[in-house]
């Protein structure tokens, strides 16, 4: 079948690999519907972690139930599914509790299982025909059969729970003021699952003006772009001081706001903390951030770069004195996409105008390029196998 496939730094290529097959009771093969292309694959596409090349990408996967195990229960051949990014076990502490990101049992060494992604387990990713689904009774949501809201539940395997994972670490209340940095899918997602849950003020900063425009239509926000102008200062001077809440949809990622005064604005490789800095000031003293932008350990092991990416210069301090609170980590998609599909099914959420681009599978290679690049009107991209 053919599948997307890393080769090394900035590319990718579609390419024949074998097939899934049932290995264990417990699978189910999924014939792959929709897959999306996620900023989470961008950290190993522009080859900043230590991905092998010859690793199949895709941690959002849908489509149709093709074979199953026989301890399998509750699925049956024909089913239309969306996995959760996360592989999980259902029974370990964490899954009992609902941190099905965290869960012990499917990666061991490291907290929580994903489908194609390094460091994340031995789980083929699903930018491919097919998908084999372990534990598939915990790790498939049933959907309506047919093909309605095909883009909008694709996105149930990530963005959308994601994006909602961020308001929950916010603590975010209705009538709730709230900044959101980060105006990529997740953040748009975060900046959405504010308006939906009733914040009075939404602020969202990035610098690619179609995701801010987006921003502005679809989640009623006020749009700060970073490249006119320090954000905290900008977001103080409309609001008339700190916001509620916070949600950090960047990581270490972030590109910094040109400290150099040349013009260039490069990845913030020096102190990628520069996000949650600017959030510790721009929300309010006893507010709350939720971070669902990734950042990596600090790992004494790894590859000079990313060591020296996990040490965060985070102004501990200001944070102290203002009496903040953080949340972070992988979202437990399995514990929001229930009510999530739901608000779609019944016409109170529609998340897919973030959806850009649906294309084949054959197209990655160009749509990745493109996505990496952030460029203008390239939001969110859904490949078809
Ligand atoms: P993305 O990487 O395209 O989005 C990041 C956005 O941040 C871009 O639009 C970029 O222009 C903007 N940005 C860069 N520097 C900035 C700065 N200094 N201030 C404000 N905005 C800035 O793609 P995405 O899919 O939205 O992913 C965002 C982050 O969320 C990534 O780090 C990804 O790995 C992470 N993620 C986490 C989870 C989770 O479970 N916690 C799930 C999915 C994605
Ligand atoms: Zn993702």
């Amino acid at each position: 079948m053919n599948a997307v496939v890393y080769k090394g730094e900035k590319e990718v290529a579609v390419e024949e690999v074998d097939e899934p097959e049932l290995q264990h009771p417990n699978d189910v093969v999924v014939d792959i519907t929709t897959t999306c292309i996620c900023g989470s694959d961008l950290h190993m596409y522009e080859g900043r972690t230590d991905a092998e090349p010859g690793i199949v990408f895709g941690h959002e996967n849908m489509g149709i139930v093709e074979q199953v195990g026989d301890g399998v229960d509750t699925l049956s051949e024909g089913d239309r599914v969306v996995m959760p990014f996360n592989v999980a076990c259902g029974f370990c502490e964490n899954c009992e509790e609902g941190y099905t990101g965290f869960c012990t049992n499917v990666n061991p060494g490291f907290a929580g299982g994903a489908y194609g992604y390094v460091a994340m387990g031995p789980y083929q990713g699903g930018q491919a025909e097919k998908l084999r689904v372990p534990y598939a009774d915990y790790n498939a949501l049933k959907l309506p059969k047919g093909e309605e809201h095909e883009d909008a539940f694709s996105l149930l395997a990530d963005i959308f729970p994601t994006g909602w994972h961020g308001t929950e670490l916010a603590n975010l209340q209705p009538g709730d003021s709230v900044a959101v940095f980060g105006a990529g899918p997740v953040g748009l997602m975060a900046a959405y699952s504010a308006k939906i849950k009733g914040a009075s003020e939404i602020f969202v900063v990035d610098r690619v003006p179609s995701r801010l425009e987006l921003a502005e239509e679809h989640c009623d926000a006020k749009t700060v772009n970073f490249e006119e102008g320090d954000p905290v200062e900008q977001i103080k001077d409309a609001h008339g001081g700190g916001v509620d809440k916070g949600v950090d949809a960047v990581g270490y990622q972030a590109i910094d706001d040109d400290k150099e005064g040349d013009g260039a604005y490069d990845p913030a490789r020096e102190n990628p903390a520069i996000v949650l800095n600017q959030l510790i000031q721009t929300v309010r003293p006893t507010g709350q951030i939720g971070v669902v932008g990734l950042y990596v350990p600090s790992d004494p092991g790894a590859p000079d770069e990313m060591a020296a990416q996990g040490r965060l210069g985070i102004d501990f301090g200001k944070l102290f004195e203002k009496g903040q609170k953080f949340g972070t980590g992988q979202c437990n998609v399995k514990d929001y996409n229930r009510e999530l599909r739901d608000l779609i099914i019944e016409g109170r959420a529609d998340p897919s105008w973030v959806v850009s681009h649906r294309v084949s599978l054959d197209e990655a290679p160009e749509m990745y390029q493109r996505f990496d690049d952030r460029e203008e009107g390239v939001t969110k991209v859904l490949l078809e196998p």
